[in-house]
């Protein structure tokens, strides 16, 4: 659908366009449209911009991605139909892997997302192996890459659901995510909330991460030291609630 560039909800509307060309094209799951659905409530409610709390916690995870030794970054379908080539992008800047690990389970929308990814230019995409799992998770979830997730210190899943977000922590690795709603169980479990549309965060994301590659160590510790998630969750509470 060509939508014009004067309606007054282009953004949200192209965005939502976006996920169902995703669907069409066997990269994300008919269940993704309603977790959008879910997304879009909350930055109608948020007023649709990044708000102080999202910067810092943007910021925080840049320095926590640069100074991280071993960063991955899981994809799922919504992921990847709204910001697959930032994710490839981000996957360059830090050198480090992309891994699909996708909520309904499907080897044809892992190889397409695959093939998404890589028309992008991703250089390393793993997929999860059987012989290689995390520990507390029950799913399917829980097939991981030996040389990805399951060897990452800090994991990048943004759109993430509750039980894996904090299996991810149980198996001290950290973990950032991006999810509009500060009170579901992935927003309290992550070590930095992103609270913002992935639409808007990626692009920001990436830009500090360029700036941050430039720092030295104490620099960036010095950042992630006095990041408070919890504080950034209430503030996030507190607007959506205003
Ligand atoms: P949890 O298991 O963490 O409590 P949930 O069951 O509420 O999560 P899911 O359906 O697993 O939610 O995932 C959807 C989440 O992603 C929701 O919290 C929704 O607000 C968020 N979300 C959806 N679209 C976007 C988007 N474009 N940008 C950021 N967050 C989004």
């Amino acid at each position: 659908m060509k939508i014009p560039k004067t309606h007054p909800r282009y953004q949200s509307l192209k965005t939502r366009e976006q996920i169902v060309v995703g669907v069409k094209n066997g990269i994300t799951s008919i269940h993704g449209l309603l977790a959008h659905g879910r997304g879009e409530a909350f930055d109608y409610l948020l007023g649709e911009k990044t708000h102080t709390f999202g910067k810092k916690a943007i910021e925080a995870s840049a320095a926590l991605l640069v100074s991280s030794r071993y960063p991955a970054i899981s994809v799922n379908g919504n992921a990847c139909a709204l910001i697959g080539k930032e994710l490839v992008e981000l996957s360059g800047l830090l050198n480090c892997p992309l891994e699909i690990n996708i909520f309904h389970s499907s080897k044809t929308r892992e190889k397409n997302i695959r093939k998404y990814l890589e028309r992008y230019g991703a250089k390393q995409v793993f997929l999860p192996q059987k012989t290689c799992s995390i520990l507390h998770l029950g799913s399917n979830r829980k097939y991981v890459n030996k040389n990805g997730i399951y060897k990452a210190d800090t994991v990048f899943v943004p759109l993430e659901d509750g039980d894996r977000a904090k299996a991810l922590i149980k198996n001290g690795k950290k973990v950032i995510t991006i999810d509009l709603n500060p009170l579901s169980r992935t927003s309290q479990a992550a070590t930095i909330t992103i609270v913002d549309n992935i639409i808007r965060s990626m692009p920001l994301l990436i830009t500090y991460i360029k700036i941050l590659k430039t720092k030295d160590a104490n620099f960036l510790a010095s950042i992630i030291s006095v990041y408070n998630n919890k504080n950034i969750l209430r503030n996030a509470e507190k607007a959506l609630r205003t």
